[in-house]
């Protein structure tokens, strides 16, 4: 005898399979599984619950406290009243069951997956997908990840991918996931404008929804588009199309797919904040620090000044012309942070500049400065020859190199600094970077490897990007690990 199954979920809705009477195990109670029932003689903790073509049945499994019903073990199987609840394991999914006599048993609450794969039968594969989903979020790249495993469960779905929302400023889909080109903006627009997740079937898309050029050439008969939300806001979309129409099941899927990617990215969008933050404070901190030296030798000097007679005042008031220049600097840095941060072009007043004297004085200037780890250190300058540049916007960017350079070679060595071609470059002998990190060093707040090395912002090679850029100019890096570095910048 058969019978069926529904299965509610608020993201799948409703679904229904049939039963086909084989004894089919439902869950064990105590193992993730609990048992509501008047009944006496059922264990809430040691039973087991399954179904047959008779009705839903409970065996007792056998314990030393509790599976005893007046000093006599169970036997045989008890068949089940109507009135039950089960809890199995730990979804959210409830399975309500109709069976042919008017017994009704519900699985509420929390399910397990293997009672509700069993009950499911065959279309377990939806719900085996989403816990499939569910362990790809825990991926450190769970977006391809997260594609992959929705592209297996509906291998119809033509390239799914997930795209940010709004679009760019030029109107242009921005992708998080999945190829590029791949998702209709008519479609993801007509989405948003609705705030819901859309199945479209072919005779939509016909029906001036599919006009768009994309839809047209590629055929496509069937598109899912879901909105991923945060505090009702729409900041992305999953979408797919298809050659052939998608099914409900197939819809209800990738909405339960979208609830968890937006859950997953929105608590990213956070940890980023937070680490945003964190960088923020540090900046702050190391700012600070920095901006301290000067003022205190200013006010040292100031003080000393007092005391001292006309004549030997010369050389402290040299001290305070070089503190009072290295603040000046520092803050005008601080200020370029500032105006790149605030999305502002930097300016720029190039002059011919004698490159070798120009890395020369930054060395000496660095040795003042960092006195201690230069010790350890030979620079070799190369350089030769005139470049056209801000001069002090491409001091900053040689100080800001030479600089990491030192940092960076905790054991000594030495720095060269040579010309090839149109490359200036400083090369290192210190801890290198590995390929993959190099691809992030240039962004703000960027710090890679082993950050125990050295103090820093991770602003440093950000800013010295944006200046070498706002010239019209190139910056990079060549490097292995263990072995050193070798950054370089060009200029047109
Ligand atoms: P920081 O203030 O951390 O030095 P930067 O933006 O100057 O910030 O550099 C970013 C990251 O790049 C550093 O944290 C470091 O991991 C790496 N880096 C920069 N220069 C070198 C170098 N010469 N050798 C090895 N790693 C470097």
């Amino acid at each position: 005898m058969a019978y069926q199954i529904s299965l509610t979920h608020p993201r799948l809705g409703e679904t229904t399979c049939e039963f086909d009477g084989q004894p089919t195990l439902l869950g064990r109670t105590g193992s993730g599984a609990a048992i509501e029932v008047a009944d006496p003689r059922v264990s809430s903790r040691h039973g087991e619950i399954w179904a047959d073509s008779q009705g839903i049945w409970y065996k007792d499994l056998g314990s030393s406290n509790g599976s005893w019903l007046n000093g006599s073990r169970l036997q045989e199987p008890i068949k089940l009243g109507p009135e039950i609840q089960l809890t199995l394991g730990e979804t959210r999914l409830s399975v309500a069951r109709q069976l042919p006599d008017g017994l009704r048993l519900s699985l509420l609450g929390r399910s397990g997956s293997l009672g509700l794969t069993m009950a499911l039968g065959d279309q377990s594969k939806y719900l085996q997908a989403i816990y499939a989903l569910t362990e790809a979020l825990f991926a450190e790249e769970f977006l391809p990840e997260l594609l992959k495993r929705v592209q297996e469960a509906v291998p119809l779905a033509h390239q799914p991918s997930v795209i940010a929302w709004p679009p760019k400023a030029d109107g242009a889909l921005a992708y998080l996931g999945g190829r590029q080109g791949s998702a209709s903006s008519t479609l993801a627009h007509y989405a948003a404008e609705q705030g819901k997740a859309m199945l479209f079937a072919g005779e939509e898309l016909d029906d001036g929804l599919g006009n768009a050029p994309s839809i047209r050439l590629t055929g496509i008969k069937g598109a899912i588009y879901v909105p991923l939300e945060h505090d009702e806001e729409i900041f992305g979309m999953l979408c797919a199309g298809s050659m052939l129409p998608f099914s409900e099941l197939d819809f209800q899927f990738f909405c339960a797919a979208a609830g968890l990617l937006a859950a997953r990215l929105s608590s990213e969008r956070l940890r980023q904040q937070a680490a945003q933050r964190e960088a923020l404070a540090n900046f702050l901190q190391i700012a600070s620090h920095d901006l301290k030296n000067p003022l205190q030798a200013i006010d040292n000097c100031v003080r000393i000044l007092e005391r001292l007679p006309k004549e030997k005042q010369a050389p402290v008031l040299e001290m305070l012309v070089g503190a009072s220049g290295r603040a000046k600097e520092l803050i005008i840095n601080y200020l370029d942070i500032a105006t790149i941060e605030g999305g502002k072009p930097l300016e720029i007043s190039p002059k011919q500049l004698d490159l070798a004297a120009l890395v020369e004085e930054e060395i000496r200037f660095l040795r003042a400065a960092q006195h201690e780890d230069m010790e350890k250190i030979t620079v070799v300058n190369e350089a030769s020859g005139t470049i056209l540049a801000d001069e002090r916007k491409i001091r900053q960017v040689l100080a800001n190199l030479f600089s990491n350079a030192v940092k960076y070679s905790p054991q000594g060595g030495e720095i060269r600094v040579y010309r090839r071609e149109a490359r200036i470059c400083i090369r290192d002998h210190g801890v290198g970077i590995s390929a993959e990190n190099q691809q992030r060093l240039f962004s703000a707040f960027e710090r890679v490897g082993d950050r125990s090395i050295a103090r820093g912002t991770g602003l440093g090679l950000w800013l010295a990007a944006a200046l070498i850029h706002a010239h019209g100019g190139q910056i990079g890096v060549s490097s292995e690990l263990g072995k050193g570095s070798t950054f370089w910048f060009s200029l047109p």
